[in-house]
């Protein structure tokens, strides 16, 4: 259950590299803006020019969109046409502990000066030895407002579901119910993953120390 995180940053290489630095160098869980970036100065976290970040498919998405009151997830363009969007992983490592990190550059068209789930511990990232790793990409909102990675935790701590129960009965279920669309993936302490989602795609992968491998971007089944 140590936390790092940090909101509205610019030009920061690998925003999680910064986020790690806040949970493990600060007595802080959450930075943001100005704040965030100046306490990246002070630790040396890689930075890069706006250029760096510029992104044709996104620029032509949001070209399209910026005079409307929508907003786009990665889920909603054509998948074969995005390689990059919304980046998570969990990992148990060989001592039993488990992470999750979460990178995104958001919904596009969105307010300036929003914040989404990915950032926000217990949303869109949560991790807990004592039951799961949890990484969730989709319309940020309703994964506030569900607190999507900590209800699987709790439906595992408190209900004795599985890693897997918990996802579906989360993203199936209550996530649905109030149209959030999207997904997540997942690992808990014994090693199982999940990766369950209730849009069209996602682009997943897991491997297990035992060599078991996959990946894939629509439902398998
Ligand atoms: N969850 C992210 C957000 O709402 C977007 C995404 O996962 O694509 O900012």
């Amino acid at each position: 259950r140590m936390a790092g995180a940090v909101a509205a940053v610019r030009n920061i290489r690998n925003p999680v590299e910064l986020a790690y630095a806040v949970m493990t160098q600060s007595d802080h869980v959450m930075l943001q803006g100005r704040g965030a970036e100046e306490f990246a100065k002070l630790h040396g976290i890689k930075t890069e020019p706006d250029e760096y970040f510029y992104s044709d498919f996104r620029y032509r998405q949001w070209e399209k969109m910026k005079n409307s009151h929508g907003t786009a997830l990665d889920h909603d363009v054509q998948l074969t046409d995005k390689k990059f969007g919304t980046v998570g992983a969990v990992a148990l490592d060989q001592h039993g502990h488990l992470a999750a990190a979460t990178s995104t550059g958001g919904m596009t068209n969105k307010q300036y000066g929003r914040i989404g789930d990915s950032p926000i511990i217990g949303a869109g990232t949560y991790a807990n030895d004592a039951t799961c790793a949890i990484s969730c990409t989709g319309h940020g909102e309703p994964f506030i407002r569900a607190i999507a990675a900590y209800d699987v935790s709790c439906l595992m701590e408190y209900k004795g579901h599985s890693l897997e129960e918990a996802m579906n009965i989360v993203v199936h279920d209550k996530l649905m119910k109030i149209d959030g669309e999207g997904g997540m993936i997942g690992v808990d302490a014994k090693g199982n993953t999940a990766m369950v989602f209730n849009s069209e795609g996602m682009y997943r992968g897991m491997r297990h120390s035992d060599g078991r491998a996959e990946i894939a971007v629509y439902k398998t089944e």
